[in-house]
């Protein structure tokens, strides 16, 4: 049975005119644009989900914010403003403004590791791994393994891994992990959540080993959500409180405020108590990102960053966010479309393999999916799989990644009902001529994060 569409709490003040192309000229554009989704122009483009992070819709209290910013070098209220709402919201003593979330990795990843040390994390995000990467670190992910099988519902798929926790602190010595990095939602396992009893235990090995616990906060209020709705205990706790308690196990977080914090630019550190550290990360913001009551920022993002941050966290928002993901997902569940279940909280991650079993990875089924979503309806999406693995560094072969997913990652506040639906209708109009819809290769690469930018051909 499909579900109930939870009905938008707001209504709309201002429009944007979309283009709509014909087939014809968007089979023009995608070929002009060498079948590579990046490469389109915004314009050419009827829904674009090709990422939830900054591409948010303001509200008109946020509007009236950018008005109101105070553009003060030093000291200006909005920075206060900004400060009082996170340290309400986190409960934590310390918070620095940053311009966006590699930035909050940037300035604080270089104080908490040496050369030699690792990060465990129930998944690094791209740009975390970069980060602790090049703070002389190692990376090292422990998700739980029910996240690999995208049929397999369980209520918190992204969960750490605590056993496997455990014997890699004592693999490699406690000392030797410089933090363990939770993220929440887990992005790179398709938004999925991570439950209060999995903070609490990770927390406890945490303590036990004197190892710093850090959160990854892109997505916290859709994490929170989930633990509302899922979680024994928590359905009459607010949304506040459980953000209360899972910030309370631990001693810092870096947040991209490009997602659950509804704004277009932005981001935060947010220390606990540890003085020193906030000293420290104050230095290098300084260096970095500018003097410390900006981080980057105009006084304009920095008001609708603190106006935001309490909207992203708003009950009946966020019933209407993770309402519209699960009526997607039951549209796909009625067509017998596979995607990685149950619906993360920012996106529907379709299981191209299973669509296409016809094409082989090294023939990218995400990507063909990606194509054919632009061809069918103006749909802008992205692989993630093997064409945005790419290939060993070593030997150069093309590498197998372990899921062929097309991710429709949904901005917030932007699209309607009848958006969904077409996004649906789509993928079942696709699925219906499946067997015709052929693979691609690659015309040219450049060395790294060759998905940005490649070129393909359709195989003949
Ligand atoms: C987006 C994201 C980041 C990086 O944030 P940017 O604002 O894009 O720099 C880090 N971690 C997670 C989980 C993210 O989703």
């Amino acid at each position: 049975m499909v579900a109930k569409y939870v009905p938008e709490p707001f209504r709309i003040k201002m429009v944007e005119t979309i283009k709509m192309l014909s087939r014809e000229e968007r089979e023009q554009k995608i070929a002009e644009a060498k079948y590579n989704t990046f490469n389109l122009k915004g314009e050419d483009v009827y829904i674009d989900l090709l990422t939830d992070s900054g591409t948010n819709a303001m509200s008109q209290e946020q509007w009236a914010g950018v008005m109101r910013g105070d553009e003060a070098y030093a000291g200006g209220s909005s920075y206060y403003k900004l400060i009082d709402a996170a340290q309400d919201i986190f409960g934590y003593k310390y918070i620095q403004p940053v311009h966006q979330g590699r930035a909050a990795e940037k300035v604080l990843f270089g104080l908490l590791m040496k050369e030699g040390q690792y990060s465990i994390s129930n998944m690094h995000f791209d740009t975390t791994r970069a980060h602790v990467e090049l703070a002389g670190g190692r990376a090292i992910d422990c998700v739980v393994p029910e996240a690999g099988d995208p049929s397999k519902r369980v209520p918190f798929k992204g969960n750490m891994d605590v056993e496997k926790l455990e014997s890699l602190i004592k693999k490699y010595g406690a000392d030797k992990i410089a933090v363990v990095i939770m993220t929440i939602t887990n992005n790179s396992a398709g938004g999925q959540p991570v439950s209060i009893k999995n903070m609490k235990e990770t927390s406890k090995i945490c303590k036990k080993h004197g190892i710093k616990l850090c959160i990854d906060a892109a997505r916290y209020a859709e994490n929170v959500y989930f633990i509302k709705q899922r979680e024994k205990g928590y359905e009459d706790k607010s949304v506040k409180e459980i953000i209360k308690e899972i910030f309370g196990y631990a001693d810092m977080f870096t947040m991209s405020a490009k997602k659950d914090a509804i704004v277009n630019m932005g981001g935060l550190v947010g220390i606990k108590d540890d003085e020193k550290l906030f000293q420290d990360c104050k230095g290098r913001t300084i260096s970095f990102e500018g003097f410390v009551t900006y981080g980057g920022l105009s006084g304009r993002e920095l008001e609708s960053l603190a106006i935001g941050l309490y909207e992203g966290i708003d009950e009946n928002y966020l019933r209407y966010r993770i309402g519209q993901m699960e009526y997607l997902a039951s549209r796909l569940d009625e067509a017998g479309i596979t995607y990685q279940s149950p619906v993360g909280g920012h996106g529907v991650f379709v299981d191209a393999k299973a669509m296409f079993p016809h094409i082989p990875y090294y023939e990218f089924p995400g990507q063909a999916l990606a194509i054919e979503l632009y061809k069918e309806a103006g749909i802008r999406t992205c692989d993630i799989g093997s064409y945005m693995l790419g290939n060993d560094p070593d030997t150069g072969e093309q590498l197998h990644a372990d899921f062929e997913f097309t991710r429709l990652a949904i901005p917030r506040r932007v699209y309607t009902q009848a958006h969904i639906d077409v996004m649906a209708d789509a993928l079942i109009a696709i699925k219906d001529r499946a067997s015709e819809v052929k693979g691609y290769r690659i015309t040219w690469e450049p060395p790294i994060l060759r998905h940005f930018q490649a070129s393909l051909k359709p195989i003949k």
